[in-house]
């Protein structure tokens, strides 16, 4: 028996039960040193990864009202150069509690970071983050590289939302509907609508807890997945015009790319073409789907897909990303053709 798996037989009924079957990977004494760090602190930093998505934000959000709920002091960013909430989650509550990366405090006493599986992918905030005290990291990526004075750690969870959960309960919290909506936010971002094989009885057992609350799942829906400007369609045209189905590592392999250029003509966001790899991805002729989407400062920002045959991650972390087994990304300076090359040249090892 490991030390964990022991532990968590000792859990009171309360936890276990809200953590539902699954259980989870994390000692212990993990969870008691974080509670211990964050007991102490009377200003804790949050930190997600850059370009947060439904799962970095929603997890630092609610873990934030229950911060500043227990009286902490309370600062949350991410480090992206151009600092705006992608309009796909401006509904999530608790904003006001966000600063942009140069009013966060440059050398935190504890920083807690979120979704984030690397260093890097921390952008502006990296450097904040290499100067504080205690940096308790709280992610669920298993190529999470393991910086950071603590980990908190669990590559069987479906989210970090899951975990942030967990947190929460463990500093004595409880969820209301603001801190629900932005835990079911990263729950249901991350389950792909609650679609994908990580989709456990415990993922639905928390979105029991988290509807319990009285959110509004339809209006979630729509927020995160049911809307796009009429650019996007356009975008979409111009990407789906262009796109390839070759001969790939297991099966075939479909991929697609949109430039600065198609954006600007309809003044897309970036962020708007979060969606189109799950159009692109449908394709039943391949087993790996990719989108290249170039970012506002011409660099590549590659989206890639599996079904299950290809280790995706294991690619991406090659070049210089990561994620997960089927759902991984990185960012490329190179030419599209360059790019694709490189890609193609990682998949056939993965
Ligand atoms: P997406 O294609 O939706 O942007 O990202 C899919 C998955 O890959 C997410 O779980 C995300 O965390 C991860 N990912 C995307 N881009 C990067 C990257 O540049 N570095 C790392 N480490 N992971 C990434
Ligand atoms: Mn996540």
């Amino acid at each position: 028996m490991t030390p964990d798996v022991r532990d968590r037989a000792d859990r009171p009924a309360r936890l276990e039960s809200r953590n539902g079957a699954g259980g989870g990977t994390i000692p212990e004494s993990a969870w008691d040193r974080a509670l211990h760090l964050i007991g102490r602190a009377d200003e804790v930093a949050l930190a997600c990864h850059v370009t947060p998505d439904g799962d970095a934000l929603g997890s630092m959000l609610a873990v934030a009202f229950v911060l500043r709920s227990m009286g902490k002091r309370v600062v949350a960013s991410f480090g992206d150069r151009i600092f705006a909430v992608p309009r796909l989650l401006r509904f999530l509550p608790g904003q006001e509690m966000l600063v942009p990366p140069e009013e966060f405090p440059a050398a935190p006493e504890l920083l807690i970071t979120f979704d984030s599986s690397t260093f890097e992918r921390l952008g502006l905030l990296s450097d904040n983050t290499a100067r504080a005290r205690e940096v308790i990291v709280i992610d669920h990526h298993p190529s999470n590289a393991g910086f950071g004075t603590l980990a908190l750690i669990d590559a069987t969870a479906a989210a970090t939302a899951m975990l942030a959960e967990q947190l929460i309960y463990r500093l004595g919290g409880g969820l209301d509907r603001d801190i629900a909506t932005c835990l079911y936010a990263g729950l249901v971002t991350d389950t792909g609508s609650f679609r994908h094989s990580s989709t456990t009885p415990a993922v639905h057992q928390m979105a029991a807890r988290l509807v319990a609350t009285g959110l509004r799942t339809d209006e979630i829906a729509r927020e995160l997945w049911d809307r796009s400007p009429f650019g996007l369609l356009k975008v979409l045209a111009a990407a789906l015009e262009r796109v390839t189905l070759e001969e790939g590592p297991t099966g075939g392999m479909v991929w697609t790319y949109i430039t600065r250029v198609d954006r600007a003509a309809y003044g897309l966001p970036y962020a708007e073409l979060e969606g189109i790899i799950d159009i692109v991805r449908r394709t039943d002729e391949a087993e790996v789907a990719v989108v290249l989407k170039e970012d506002d400062q011409g660099a590549w920002q590659v989206s890639t897909r599996s079904k299950g045959a290809v280790d995706v991650g294991a690619a991406c972390a090659a070049l210089g990303g990561g994620g997960h087994h089927n759902a991984a990304g990185y960012t490329s300076h190179a030419g599209v053709e360059e790019t694709m090359a490189a890609l193609r040249r990682e998949l056939g090892k993965a």
